[in-house]
């Protein structure tokens, strides 16, 4: 028989009933140190008294008016990412997997306005995650996405992560657009060198096709730059944005330059909830505390303490760990066993990780993670390792 929840998760036996900043309380009590931060979602961590005025505020005022109408919450947000990024329009969504539907119909209108509608293709790589939808399926492009879900949406081609030389191969006549994350997530906490990202930008600029952007789990702060791509002091012609925008409520989008999105004119897109009043002014008051020059030092600051103690742990238990891998709060641990075994003795330690491929545990953590929480994280992942090298289980 089937669950009345579709089986698609495999779910650890534990149901949080209560959230306050970087802790969840299970419904039998127990707290929890949260490293997930519902995957890189609650940027500011649970329940933040400022997002849940802004939420409390905007509920009373107004949840719901139709795109059919303008919507002052979605305004704000949208002038305060374009005065704050590279893009000139944004457009939002409900998730990331709607950012990539839109980015994909984006870049490839774009050709199509300019002239050149046989420019389709889109060129991804391995280990990216785009969401779930059949544009974020077939973008990615993994056996263990797509397989039965045929016939995809064509005009994708993979190249293995971060290959350049076979990226120059690749572009052709046909190209319409690059697509990946500066920092893969789903794929393993796989940062691109910032000279890779210069150079991919700079083979965009030479066949004059788009770059596109995903930074729905890299972006919002978490690399320590407001988006990760600032790091290598490039800019995207399109970026995906969703997770932390919202700091929890869900909330994605799409930002573009001007020249980008000039093919998406009157009716050519849509969305019921896409920018609803409710999502847009929590995502504003995020924007208050993610944008703040300060914010981003002092995630910076903490990302240099964790990877610092986390440094010290893989030295310590080289059996068991790798290498420390990331940049900002965005950070994985490669292992040298299942990651999932290391995951499940977290919940017994009361500590949560989340898994990624390539073998790595992701630490995800909200980004107002305090000083001495990080070092509660690494004394509890201390014990995950002992008690895993002891065989506790
Ligand atoms: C999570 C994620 C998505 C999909 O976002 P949803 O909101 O789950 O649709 C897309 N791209 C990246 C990089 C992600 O991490």
């Amino acid at each position: 028989m089937i669950p009345s929840v579709l089986p698609t998760y495999n779910r650890a036996p534990l149901s949080f009933t209560k959230g306050e900043g970087s802790w969840l309380t299970e419904a039998d009590g127990r707290r929890f140190l949260d490293l997930g931060a519902g995957i890189a979602v609650n940027a500011l961590g649970h329940a933040h008294p400022a997002l849940i005025d802004a939420l409390h505020d905007q509920a009373q005022a107004l949840w719901h008016v139709s795109n059919l109408y303008h919507i002052p919450q979605q305004q704000a947000l949208a002038d305060r990412l374009v005065a704050e990024t590279f893009a000139d329009t944004c457009f939002f969504t409900n998730s990331g997997t709607e950012a990539c539907e839109l980015a994909v119909k984006m870049a490839r209108k774009y050709w199509y306005e300019k002239g050149a509608p046989e420019r389709v293709e889109i060129i991804a790589f391995e280990g990216a995650f785009h969401g779930r939808s059949s544009a974020g399926i077939a973008a990615a492009g993994s056996e263990k996405m797509t397989k039965g879900f045929a016939p995809l949406l064509p005009g994708f081609v993979h190249l293995p992560w971060g290959d350049i030389a076979a990226l120059k191969d690749a572009i052709g006549p046909n190209t319409a657009a690059v697509l990946l994350e500066p920092v893969q997530g789903e794929g393993g906490i796989r940062p691109l060198a910032d000279a890779d990202l210069r150079a991919i930008r700079a083979l965009c600029d030479d066949a004059g096709i788009l770059l596109i952007l995903d930074e729905v789990q890299c972006g919002m702060g978490r690399t320590g730059r407001l988006f990760a791509h600032e790091w290598a002091g490039i800019a995207p012609d399109i970026m995906m944005v969703a997770k932390g925008i919202g700091g929890g409520f869900p909330i994605g989008g799409v930002l573009a330059t001007a020249d980008a999105a000039s093919g998406m004119t009157l009716g050519t897109h849509g969305s019921t909830y896409g920018g609803n009043p409710l999502g847009c002014a929590v995502a504003l008051r995020v924007m208050d505390f993610v944008a703040d020059p300060g914010f981003l030092d002092d995630v910076r600051r903490k990302a240099g303490l964790f990877r610092h103690k986390l440094e010290g742990l893989v030295a310590s238990h080289p059996d068991l760990f790798q290498e420390v891998r990331g940049i900002g709060l965005m950070l994985g641990l490669k292992c040298r066993r299942d990651p999932a075994e290391i995951v499940a003795e977290g919940y017994r330690q009361q500590i949560l990780l989340v898994g990624a491929a390539d073998n790595v545990v992701r630490l995800l953590p909200a980004l107002t993670i305090s000083d001495d929480e990080i070092s509660e994280a690494v004394a509890r992942l201390e014990t995950v390792a002992q008690a895993l090298e002891n065989g506790a289980r």
